[in-house]
């Protein structure tokens, strides 16, 4: 068993209830345990700024299923939920992302994990943060905390439901 972390990330429809339905699917899917669960973020978009923010959460699991296998659960999900347009970083029902598997380093076609996002977004580090505070990063080899505190351009993060009227 290996504990990994998944990033969820939604900004079309009831981003909400996606991101509940899909922590419900991987909690009650078979060979996974869910661990831990994040609090819910809004977030604004990284890279394509003119779409909704985002909601975000991450969730710990222990899992059997290879980091190739849990992605096709991941994949499998998000089209249960109706996940249709891939523009990358484009507006999307759900996202789920392998942020972290175990401290694993995989670089090829399919997979990259470290996720990308562990390294500079805010929307996927604060979530994180929450329940892998002591976590080393495999490759930068410094805890998440501290990754986080010297992020150069972090995106606003706001916890659910705190974020200013004025912010769109
Ligand atoms: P980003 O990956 O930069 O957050 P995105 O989430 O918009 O962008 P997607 O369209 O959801 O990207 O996924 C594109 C491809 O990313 C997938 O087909 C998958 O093979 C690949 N991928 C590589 N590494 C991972 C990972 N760690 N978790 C999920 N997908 C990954
Ligand atoms: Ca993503
Ligand atoms: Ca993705």
């Amino acid at each position: 068993m290996t504990d990994v972390y998944i990033g969820l990330g939604s900004n079309l429809g009831d981003r909400l209830s996606y991101i509940q339905q899909a922590v419900k699917m991987l909690e009650f899917h078979d060979g996974i345990k869910m661990l831990e669960t994040s609090s819910f973020y809004e977030t604004e978009p990284y890279g394509v700024k003119d779409q909704d923010w985002f909601i975000n959460a991450a969730v710990k699991i222990s899992t059997e299923w290879t980091p190739v296998e849990l992605l096709r659960i991941c994949q499998h999900i998000e089209s249960k939920l109706g996940r249709k347009r891939e523009m990358r970083w484009g507006p999307r029902v759900i996202d789920l992302d392998i942020l972290l598997y175990g401290d694993q380093i995989i670089a090829d076609d399919i997979l990259t994990i470290p996720h990308p996002a562990t390294y500079d977004r805010a929307c996927c580090i604060v979530p994180l943060l929450e329940i892998a505070e002591d976590v080393i990063h495999p490759i930068l080899q410094r805890p998440m905390d501290d990754i986080y505190q010297n992020l150069e351009f972090p995106e606003e993060v706001y916890l659910y439901g705190t974020k200013p009227k004025e912010i769109t």
